[in-house]
């Protein structure tokens, strides 16, 4: 295994009077996979919502040894950090392939970011995606919108897009729900490789097999 690159210090999320994220401490090497289990509600989605910037926390998180703690969401997606959602969360009025257009565009401003995808210009990143899309079985499904695919799918596009641009940092929040027995091996082969090329991946599941 390779360095620390996700080290989460001391963090703690509170919600009013509710402590979701009680001084949680999770360093993931280079290359390692670490899974996060625990009951509904004990605050595992709470910790990857702190670690890609979406809830204030106390604490600190760094990433390759830069603390990104007054990083922006959109700042640390950029410097490395992917991420997917439990429920998919795709933006419903791009395809498929737009979707991960947004996740693959190179630094810049959000109206330069979504110049490309209204005129429906490939960016910089067009290899990358096809790739993803490939590695996926999603080929088929690039120029369709996210509501015409099972939920599966938009799972899996999820994962994709987490992973496009090929992050230093992936967080997963339970992949394999919702995904049948073909696109779960897939998908376990996929992260496998992905920890493979030197990520830090940080996922959360309830299926303790996987
Ligand atoms: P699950 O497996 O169901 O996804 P989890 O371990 O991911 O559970 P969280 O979703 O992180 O748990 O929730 C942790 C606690 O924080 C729960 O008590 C939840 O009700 C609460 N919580 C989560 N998000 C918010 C929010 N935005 N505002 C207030 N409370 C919240």
């Amino acid at each position: 295994l390779g360095e620390i690159v996700l080290d989460v210090r001391s963090a703690t999320v509170t919600y009013g009077g509710l402590r979701a994220v009680d001084n949680v401490d999770v360093q993931v090497r280079g290359g390692e996979i670490v899974g996060l289990i625990g009951p509904n509600g004990a605050g595992k989605t709470t910790l990857l919502d702190a670690i890609s910037g979406f809830v204030p926390y106390e604490g600190s998180i760094m990433v390759s040894g830069v603390a990104i703690d007054d990083a922006a969401p959109h700042v640390r997606a950029r410097s490395g950090l992917g991420r997917s959602w439990q429920s998919a969360d795709l933006f419903r009025d791009l395809t498929v392939r737009e979707n991960l257009l947004i996740a693959s565009a190179p630094k810049a401003d959000l109206f330069t970011l979504l110049e490309p995808v209204r005129l429906g210009a490939v960016g910089a990143g067009s290899e990358a995606i096809d790739a993803t899309l490939a590695r996926f079985g999603l080929e088929e499904t690039a120029h369709r919108r996210p509501s015409e695919l099972s939920l599966g799918r938009q799972k899996l596009v999820s994962i994709a897009r987490a992973l496009v641009a090929a992050p230093s940092v992936v967080l997963l929040d339970e992949p394999m729900a919702g995904l049948d027995d073909r696109m779960s091996k897939r998908l376990l082969n996929d992260i496998n490789n992905i920890a493979g090329t030197g990520a830090a991946v940080l996922v959360i599941d309830h299926d303790t097999d996987f």
